[in-house]
C-alpha cells in the first residue's frame, strides 16, 4: 500500500501561544512521551521560541518549524523574518499559507507562491496549508478551492523540489472550532489534492507527498483520521499545547 510507504509527520503549530520557559516546559514534557515515535515529529513555534526550541530538543528525535516567513531574502519590511534568518538559526521546517494568515494578515495564493519559493531557496522544508471556507463546502467548491490554492502555491516549484514540501488540507470551518470533519471528508479532500499533485508531478511523486490533516484534530478523533489512506499526519494546533495530548496523536501516527 503506498500510505504505508510515505512517512507520516505530526507537526504542531503553537500559534501565538508561550513564552520562551513556558516552551522549555512543554518540549521537556513532550520528549520523553514520543522518543520512539514511528513517525516524524515537529513543533512549529513563535519566532520568540524558536531559539530556546531549538536548544530543548538537541538530540532528540523533534525537528523545529516557524510559523511564517517572508518570501524577500532581507529589506525594508519591517516586522518580517527571512527565510533565511530561519535558516540561519538551524530551523528545519516552516508553516506557509496558514488560514489565519490568510483571513487575518491579507495572505493570497500569489504570496503563498512567495514564500514557499524563498522558503524552499534557503533549505526549508514546507508545510503548505490549503483548505476551504465553510461557505465554499456548502457552495460545492471544496475541490475547485483547495486544487487552486495548491497549484498556485506550487508555481515553480520543481519536481525534486515536491519532496521537501508536506501538503496540510485544513478546512477552516474545522480550525480551533471544535468541529472535525469525518475521516471519510478528510480522506477525499486529501486524496483529490494528491490528484492534482499527480496532474503537476506524476502519479510517482504524488504518491510519495506527505498530505496532513488538521482541523480540530486531538486525542479522540486522531486514530480514526489517521488510518485513512490518503492522511499521512496532522498539523495540529490545540491539542499541541497539552503534552499529553499531542503525544497520543503522536502514537497513533506511528502505528
Ligand atoms: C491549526 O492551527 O493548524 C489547527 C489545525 O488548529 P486546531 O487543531 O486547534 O484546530
Amino acid at each position: 500500500m503506498n500510505k504505508a510507504k510515505r512517512q507520516a509527520v505530526i507537526a504542531g503549530n503553537w500559534k501565538m501561544n508561550k513564552t520562551r520557559p513556558e516552551a522549555k516546559a512543554l518540549i521537556e514534557q513532550i520528549k520523553p512521551l514520543v522518543k520512539d515515535a514511528d513517525c516524524g515529529v515537529v513543533v512549529c513555534v513563535p519566532y520568540t521560541n524558536l531559539e530556546t526550541a531549538l536548544e530543548a530538543t538537541k538530540g532528540s528525535n523533534i525537528k523545529v518549524g516557524a510559523e511564517n516567513c517572508h518570501w524577500a531574502k532581507s529589506g525594508a519590511f519591517t516586522g518580517e523574518i527571512s527565510a533565511d534568518m530561519l535558516a540561519e538559526m538551524g530551523v528545519e521546517y516552516v508553516v506557509i499559507g496558514h488560514s489565519e494568515r490568510r483571513q487575518y494578515f491579507g495572505e493570497t495564493d500569489k504570496t503563498v507562491n512567495q514564500r514557499v519559493r524563498a522558503a524552499l531557496d534557503a533549505g526549508l522544508k514546507v508545510i503548505l496549508c490549503v483548505g476551504e471556507l465553510l461557505e465554499q463546502r456548502e457552495q460545492g467548491i471544496t475541490e475547485e478551492v483547495c486544487g487552486m490554492q495548491t497549484k498556485v502555491a506550487l508555481c515553480g516549484v520543481s519536481k525534486e523540489e515536491l519532496s521537501h514540501i508536506i501538503i496540510a488540507y485544513e478546512p477552516v470551518w474545522a480550525i480551533g472550532t471544535g468541529k472535525t470533519a469525518t475521516a471519510e471528508q478528510a480522506d477525499e479532500v486529501n486524496g483529490f489534492i494528491r490528484s492534482v499533485v499527480a496532474g503537476l508531478y506524476g502519479e510517482d511523486a504524488a504518491q510519495a507527498l506527505t498530505i496532513q490533516y488538521g482541523g480540530s484534530m486531538n486525542a479522540k478523533n486522531a486514530e480514526e483520521l489517521l488510518s485513512k489512506e490518503h492522511v499521512d499526519g496532522g498539523l495540529i494546533g490545540g491539542a499541541s499545547l497539552k503534552a499529553e495530548d499531542f503525544s497520543i496523536i503522536v502514537k497513533a501516527a506511528s502505528k
